[in-house]
């Protein structure tokens, strides 16, 4: 029988990738809430998706009866945006732990396999120079940096579903996904500065002709990932084939693609121009520094270097990335210059003054 899937936050980055790929490559169904379908497109037509515009906070009934409905639950409702783990902590922490807690309890209750994601982010200011699900040290800063309630929500989570695994032998997967970069992660064409995770946001600074902002020298360095090569894990963990993925953690990322912040803008600055539409600006684009405390507050801590060991997803599910940094740069670019209208809203800005 066709596998019966939950998606929740079916309209995000990774749930309308995961969502997409589905309904392409096999024959399960979805079952998706969200609060928009913006990222969906035509997805909604497809007759094996059954999507329904909601809040996972407020259509707990709807939620709960499509655990009881479903083989595999994966709840991605979540803000994963640093810049707003310290704008509202406490909405991180209602969302990311509270409301998800709720659903991890449904998946006990009925027996449920729960994909959960976890995130690169538990690892926090580690002091080991590869990340590995089973030994690294989670480590985070005082109280008063407040980016920290997003890591510690979900190492809680981690910690609840693990703890359910050894006491209920609840069937999960937790996966840590590694800065995924691809289509729809943000919105290059949102024009407030910080809004966005550091690829977009060059992006949209580069659409914008405002200068690209690093944080405190851009020396910190993130293992990009493009989309696909995660959405190629995920359905393999979906998959499951003899319970490979049963009670296991994994990263999600790309450590061939681990470059500093500094290297990312230079990069973003030279693919761009190999667009036309954006080729101007970014040759006018520059590149200027600025204090953490500036741009973010003085709740906020960084993260210096991130790069996963994947050999648990490399000897266990098979999977290994294979998207180098410029191609996930070069797609990303691609695929936003091909949206209809892209730039206008902009150009529009810019000419108005
Ligand atoms: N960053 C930056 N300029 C920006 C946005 C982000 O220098 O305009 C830095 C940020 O301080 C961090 C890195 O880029 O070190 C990655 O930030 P992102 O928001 O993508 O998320 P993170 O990897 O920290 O979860």
């Amino acid at each position: 029988m066709a596998l019966k899937i939950m998606i929740l936050g079916v309209n995000g980055f990774i749930g309308s990738a995961l969502t997409e790929a589905i309904l392409r490559n096999r024959d399960w169904e979805v079952y998706g809430m969200d609060l928009a379908d913006n990222k969906l497109g035509d997805l909604p037509r497809n007759e094996r998706f059954h999507f329904v515009e909601g809040d996972i906070t407020i259509n707990k009934e709807w939620v709960e009866y499509h655990v009881k409905k479903c083989d595999v639950i994966v709840p991605l409702v979540a803000i994963a945006n640093p810049a707003q783990y310290v704008t509202h902590p406490l909405r991180v922490f209602e969302l990311d732990f509270e409301a998800n807690l709720t659903v991890v309890r449904q998946c006990v209750k009925y027996g449920k396999r729960l994909i959960f994601p976890s995130t690169s982010e538990v690892y926090g200011m580690s002091p080991d120079s590869v990340l590995d699900e089973q030994s690294s040290p989670l480590v985070y800063g005082p109280i008063n940096k407040q980016r920290w309630i997003y890591a510690c929500s979900k190492q809680m989570l981690d910690r609840v579903i693990y703890a359910y695994g050894v006491r209920d032998n609840l069937d999960y997967t937790l996966f840590r996904p590694f800065n995924f970069i691809g289509p729809n992660l943000d919105n290059p064409e949102e024009p407030k500065e910080g809004s966005s995770r550091v690829f977009t946001q060059f992006l949209s600074n580069v659409l914008y002709r405002k200068p690209i902002k690093l944080v405190d020298g851009g020396g910190q360095k993130r293992s990009f990932t493009y989309i696909d090569d995660a959405i190629e894990c995920l359905l393999i963990i979906l998959e499951n084939q003899d319970r490979r993925a049963s009670q296991g953690i994994f990263n999600i990322g790309n450590p061939g693609n681990c470059i500093s912040i500094r290297d990312l803008a230079e990069r973003t600055i030279r693919i761009a121009q190999e667009f036309p539409v954006l080729r101007e600006n970014a040759r006018a684009t520059q590149i200027l520094d600025v204090s953490a405390g500036e741009y973010y507050g003085k709740y906020y801590q960084d993260i210096q270097v991130r790069v996963p060991n994947i050999e648990a997803a490399r000897r266990t599910l098979g999977w290994q990335p294979k998207t180098d940094m410029d191609t996930a740069m070069r797609r990303t670019i691609d695929y936003y210059v091909r949206q209809e209208g892209f730039g206008s809203r902009a150009a529009a800005l810019l000419a108005g003054g």
